[in-house]
Parts: C-alpha cells; sequence; structure tokens
C-alpha cells in the first residue's frame, strides 16, 4: 500500500481522532516528510480535512489531518 492509501486507512480506523503530521508518521512508521506529502494528497482527495486543530496524541495546536466527514 502507498503511504497515500495508509495514511487514509489509518484515519479512517481513528476516526474522530486528528493527528499532525510528526504523529501521523510514527504511527506508520514512515519518514515525516513521506507523511506531509500523503497527508495533503489525501486531503486534495477529500478523504480527509486538513485544518488548524489539536493533535489527538501529542496534543499540540497545529496542522492536523482527520478523517473527512
Ligand atoms: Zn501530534
Amino acid at each position: 500500500m502507498i503511504a497515500k492509501e495508509r495514511v487514509a486507512a489509518f484515519l479512517a480506523t481513528q476516526r474522530p481522532r486528528s493527528f499532525c503530521d510528526e504523529c501521523l508518521a510514527r504511527a506508520l512508521g514512515i519518514d515525516p516528510s513521506t507523511a506531509y506529502r500523503a497527508a495533503v494528497k489525501t486531503g486534495r482527495a477529500g478523504s480527509s480535512v486538513r485544518e488548524y486543530g489539536v493533535c489527538s496524541d501529542c496534543g499540540e495546536s497545529r496542522l492536523i489531518t482527520r478523517a473527512a466527514h
């Protein structure tokens, strides 16, 4: 599975939790830059939403990604 599909699948299972790129990368065991690019792609594809919010994992207020409703 490519990174974009892994990110989309992970976010779907974790719904409605949201994750920053770093936590997404850590959870999936992928490179942070790969996680960032994959998260942007899932957002463009409409399967997820990129917005400023609180990460459900690290609790930091930053750009996060979550599954679209
Ligand atoms: Zn985080």
